[in-house]
């Protein structure tokens, strides 16, 4: 039986799944995990916390998720009220429910392109029309400026507007001012920030949670997966006005959280400070990885991230396999002249600038 010859959505007809390779390399840089292991103390407790549910596996867990809302509230700080959260299997699951919620057929959805490569993706899910809205028309770069988002947002009058800060694949944070134009200029549009990489954010970025007051449209959603050194349990979530949350009651499927997951999240969230330990570790290769690319004749883009993209590269699809066999796995974003690589361990670094210098004197 071949796909075509099921009764499959027309507009799905020609997809491709999506997935980066998980390929059994040494040096996994690829995908923006964690490189670090859960720290010992963490893990037992998640242990623990898991230990305590199962024997309550025969009951369906709390549907509202409190405990867990309680402390990502907490987490977040900035005022947050329990029922400005909510959390799902991933933020991708979280972003499906907004667009379950307030997308679907007849009604679109705008993004700046390049940002994450899976808001197009979930929003097609939905049978959303997805719009590509344009980076760095004002500067040549990949940055975007106020009033240019607010003029694409005006010309497509979407009903979701995604912006992307740290945005992936490029790196670098939006100023506020960006979020707030795309708000005014957006007469109806739920406005999300993706906030995947917000712990790695350099000194001094503000997040967008601070503009959610008075800003009903507005959803900030952020994860597990990044900085929490979370990704296997599937954690993310978003902070919102509390009529967001009642919105996405309405499309979650019952019981979506497991109550081994809820367990895991809340005690790994109670040691946040020693999960956290591992951020300004990963920034400073960060940092290192920034300052020595130029080094190698390759430029890098501003980072607020756990990764890096780097331009200059006369042919990326060519270094992409060049540093596979040197055993390093980097991320082929599809920016012509571009490679991505994530910012793990010092040993991680050093192996993939060892492995990019050989490479680039090899094709020279
Ligand atoms: C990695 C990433 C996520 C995380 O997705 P999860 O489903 O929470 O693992 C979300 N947004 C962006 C931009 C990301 O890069």
């Amino acid at each position: 039986m071949s796909l075509d010859a099921l009764p499959l959505r027309e507009d799905l007809r020609g997809s491709v799944p999506y997935g980066a390779p998980q390929l059994d390399v040494a040096v996994r840089l690829n995908t923006n995990e964690s490189s670090y292991d859960l720290p010992e103390p963490v893990a037992l407790a998640v242990v623990e916390a898991v230990a305590r549910e199962v024997r309550h596996l025969n009951r369906y867990p709390d549907r509202e998720f409190t405990v867990l809302r309680e402390e990502l509230a907490r987490y977040l700080g900035h005022d947050l009220a329990t029922e400005q959260l909510w959390a799902a299997n991933g933020s991708n699951e979280v972003l499906l429910q907004v667009l379950q919620a307030f997308g679907g057929p007849g009604r679109t959805a705008l993004g700046f392109t390049p940002a994450y490569s899976m808001h197009p993706i979930i929003t097609a899910t939905t049978s959303t029309a997805w719009v590509d809205g344009r980076r760095g028309a004002a500067s040549g770069d990949f940055d975007l400026d106020a009033d240019d988002v607010a003029r694409q947002v005006r010309d497509t009058d979407p009903d979701v507007v995604f912006l992307c800060s740290p945005n992936n694949p490029t790196g670098t944070a939006l100023p506020l001012e960006v979020v707030r134009a795309a708000y005014e200029a957006s007469g109806h549009a739920m406005v999300v920030v993706d906030e995947a990489y917000a712990e790695f954010a350099r000194a001094g970025t503000p997040s967008a949670l601070t503009l959610l007051p008075g800003r009903p449209r507005l959803v900030v959603t952020r994860t597990m997966s990044k900085a929490f050194a979370f990704a296997g349990a599937r954690v993310g979530y978003l902070a919102g006005d509390p009529a967001v949350c009642d919105a996405l009651r309405l499309v979650r499927l019952p019981y979506h959280l497991s109550s081994l997951t809820q367990a895991a999240a809340v005690a790994a969230l109670r040691q946040a400070p020693v999960l956290l330990g591992t951020v300004a570790a990963i920034r400073a290769q960060r940092d290192r990885i920034v300052a020595a690319l130029p080094g190698l004749g390759v430029q890098p883009v501003p980072s607020d991230a756990n990764f890096v993209l780097f331009g200059g590269l006369a042919d990326a699809a060519a270094t992409w396999r060049d540093l596979l066999e040197h055993g390093v796995l980097v991320r082929d974003v599809g920016l012509p002249g571009y490679l991505r690589v994530t910012a793990g361990t010092p040993d991680e670094t050093t192996a993939f600038l060892t492995a990019l210098a050989a490479t680039l004197e090899e094709s020279r």
